[in-house]
């Protein structure tokens, strides 16, 4: 056993948190560290990554006048994400809990021991109940609901959910939708947009979703640069193209009363394998404080959605994301592959194309 098995993990769960933060959280943080508020956002967060860093090697030298333990940065940070994101204490399972919970056979997501579990579901509860799915993603470590996001066929007949062989939150799904777009934050945490009921005789139901989200002064200013806007967003959950944006049928999105349009294809027509949606961007609709957002939509699907200020990249920042020949693969071969995508391609050739674009984007 070592003595100290938590501290890496310990640490990059910190940044993980110091990602979601706002200004204020982090100017909260560094007010009880009694450390400078000065500076722009990321100086604020790399502050106190800083301070804990400092202390990696002094742990045992807590008492020189100004130090504080690293435990106490941890435990400051810890306290702070709570009060921002969950109204309970992430819930400790234990991996027999986790689990006990599952009727799948074992995958080796489940057989990795959480000592705590982050729960950060589409529904909005924080517990660890019933059997959980963690996403792929090394840095995001979120734990959520299989029956929230995981909807199989078989579920419905009471045979066991198979788990994906990879499986992303929907946060990290939407990190990877567009390259052109990077998330800063997320004013509307994702949300579940609940199936609508479908009549025998194909009739449908109009559901409303509505949501109010809030925007900070800051979030504002920030939004006044080119490079920055905010846009709602939403995917379908166990969607076979992980990554992208995928819109309800009927969908109708209002936004402070002003309707936008979300899709260009039809309303009642669903989105192809090798189709994409796109996220509308909302910067000249919102305003400082309070914001309403009503979608409408008739699916039977289940969805999540969320408002997301992101920064633009440009197509040389993008450009620069693509491996290099020498790193990667021949650019004939990439061509072809890129050419099957886009086309669509032979039948044998499909099954390929999906898991190019997740390549793709996980490289990304
Ligand atoms: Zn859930
Ligand atoms: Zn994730």
């Amino acid at each position: 056993m070592k003595p100290e098995p938590a501290d890496d993990s310990a640490l990059s769960a910190c940044k993980d948190k110091l990602k979601n933060f706002r200004i204020k959280e982090l100017k909260d943080v560094l007010q009880q560290l009694g450390l400078s508020r000065q500076g722009k956002k990321q100086e604020l967060a790399d502050r106190i990554m800083a301070r804990l860093s400092d202390q990696q090697d002094q742990v045992s030298n807590l008492n020189g006048k100004h130090m504080v333990a690293k435990e106490k940065v941890l435990k400051i940070v810890d306290d702070t994400y709570t009060k921002l994101h969950e109204p309970a204490n992430p819930v400790a399972v234990s991996r027999n809990q986790v689990d006990s919970g599952l009727s799948v056979s074992p995958k080796k997501k489940l057989t990795e021991s959480a000592q705590v579990v982050k729960v950060r579901c589409p529904c909005g509860n924080s517990m660890a109940n019933g059997p959980m799915v963690k996403c792929d993603d090394p840095q995001c470590n979120v734990w959520q609901h299989v029956g929230c996001v995981i909807i199989s066929e078989k579920s419905a007949d009471n045979v066991p959910t198979e788990l994906p062989a990879s499986f992303y939150c929907d946060i990290c799904r939407i990190n990877r939708a567009d390259p052109f777009w990077v998330t800063v934050n997320h004013p509307l945490l994702p949300t579940a947009v609940a199936p609508s009921k479908i009549a025998d005789d194909g009739s449908y139901t109009v559901q409303y979703l509505e949501k109010t989200f809030p925007l900070s002064r800051a979030n504002r200013e920030m939004l006044q640069k080119a490079e920055y806007d905010i846009q709602v967003w939403c995917i379908l959950l166990d969607d076979k193209v992980p990554f992208r944006i995928h819109w309800p049928l009927h969908s109708d999105v209002q936004v402070n009363g002003v309707h936008l349009r979300v899709v260009n294809r039809q309303i009642t027509q669903q989105l192809g394998a090798n189709g994409r949606d796109d996220g509308p961007v909302l910067t000249e609709y919102c305003k400082e404080g309070p914001n309403k957002i009503v979608l409408s939509r008739s699916d039977s699907r289940m969805f999540s959605l969320g408002v997301r200020i992101a920064k633009r990249r440009s197509l040389q920042e993008v450009l620069s994301l693509v491996p290099k020949e020498h790193d990667g693969e021949k650019f004939d071969y990439a061509l072809a592959r890129v050419r099957r995508c886009v086309g669509g391609g032979a039948e044998a050739d499909k099954a390929d194309s999906d898991s190019d674009i997740e390549v793709v984007a996980q490289s990304l």
